[in-house]
């Protein structure tokens, strides 16, 4: 049976999510076992909130210099951990920091890597969203140990039943690894609800709420959801760039997407066409955004969103 290493993201804060989405992967290919990097001292309780995941194990490494000293320390430390499990894969969060660790560790470990996968088979391919959402395709890494990074909510977590063991590991920092030294760090400012990439349900708004964002953001406080936008939105200033999808935006593969007054432009669907449900609401029948949609609803939004929410909050009730 297969043995495939994940790395745990605790960065985000959202560590028992982010890592139960690549174990699921992991699940399919053989045993899951996790690494956790932490500061000295905090691995155990890092560890414990993966007790509902299906990770079968834990190797954890403590040091303060992964965030005093960065990558060059965390690939040391990942390196020393690949010799010892000798995984048949390794699965990495795909955010930008998972990217360029994959890419450096690829390198040192003298195999492949398949970044901003969407999906990963037992046989340890990888499926990828390509060329703006035009084609899906599936590859394998043909030499050494394939490093793969897994796009956020890819995949809903599986719930595990039992603790993963737990077993804490040294490692030596070469004084390579601290070469650089982070001197200051500032974490984004961020709002009451989810990171968009991260979301589970993104909800965005296009050029049809004529730059009023209250019924779209009403609807996302109301199911917990990331608020997106089109570029023709972002472009006007009625919402950041930050929250833009598309091509030149954030790409986003939630369980459910909705959008609202968006035409489902290429460069907008270059960024959401992956979502598991896509839900559109819009005025004009024709729109493209009815061709990648699961479910749509023609007409206003401003007509339509208040009735939703009122149903959702009619049922909960
Ligand atoms: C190089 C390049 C990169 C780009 N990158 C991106 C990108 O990353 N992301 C992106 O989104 N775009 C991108 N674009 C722009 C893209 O081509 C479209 O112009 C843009 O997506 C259109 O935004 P929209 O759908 O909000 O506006 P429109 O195309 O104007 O569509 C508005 C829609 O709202 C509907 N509508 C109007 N009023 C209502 C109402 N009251 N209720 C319901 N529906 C209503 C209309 O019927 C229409 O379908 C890029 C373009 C280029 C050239």
């Amino acid at each position: 049976m297969a043995k495939v290493l994940i790395l745990v993201d605790h960065a985000s804060g959202k560590v028992a999510k982010t890592a139960g989405e690549l174990a699921t992967f992991a699940k399919r290919a053989g045993d899951c076992v996790g690494l956790i990097l932490a500061p000295e001292g905090q691995s155990q309780a890092l560890s414990e909130q993966l007790s509902n995941t299906v990770i079968g194990q834990v190797i954890a490494v403590e040091s303060n210099d992964f965030a005093k000293h960065g990558q060059g320390c965390i690939l040391d430390a990942i390196t020393q951990v690949v010799e010892k499990v000798k995984p048949d894969a390794i699965l990495i969060p795909s955010t930008s920091a998972g990217k360029e660790i994959a890419g450096r560790l690829a390198i040192r470990l003298n195999s492949g890597v398949i970044t901003d996968a969407i999906d990963f088979a037992s046989d340890l391919s990888a499926t990828q969203s390509i060329f703006g959402g035009s084609f899906t395709v599936s590859s394998k890494v043909s030499s050494g140990i394939p490093v793969i990074t897994i796009r956020p909510s890819a995949i809903e977590a599986e719930v595990g039943s039992s603790a993963p063991a737990f077993e804490k590991v040294d490692v030596l920092i070469s004084e390579k690894g601290k070469l650089v030294t982070i001197t200051d760090s500032k974490p984004a400012v961020k709002g009451g609800r989810p990171e968009l990439t991260e979301a589970k349900v993104v909800i965005s708004g296009g050029r049809g709420t004529n730059g009023d964002f209250k019924p779209v953001e009403a609807l996302a406080d109301l199911l917990g959801a990331a608020v997106g936008a089109s570029r023709a939105a972002t472009d006007a200033g009625w919402y950041p760039h930050t929250h833009q999808v598309g091509q030149t935006g954030k790409t986003v593969s939630p369980q459910l997407y909705l959008a609202c007054g968006i035409s489902g432009a290429i460069q907008h669907r270059a960024g959401m066409q992956t979502s598991k449900t896509i839900v559109a609401i819009n005025k004009d029948p024709e729109a493209p955004i009815f061709d990648v949609a699961d479910f749509g609803v023609v007409g206003d939004l401003f007509a339509v969103l208040p009735q939703v929410g009122q149903a959702i909050s009619a049922k909960r009730a």
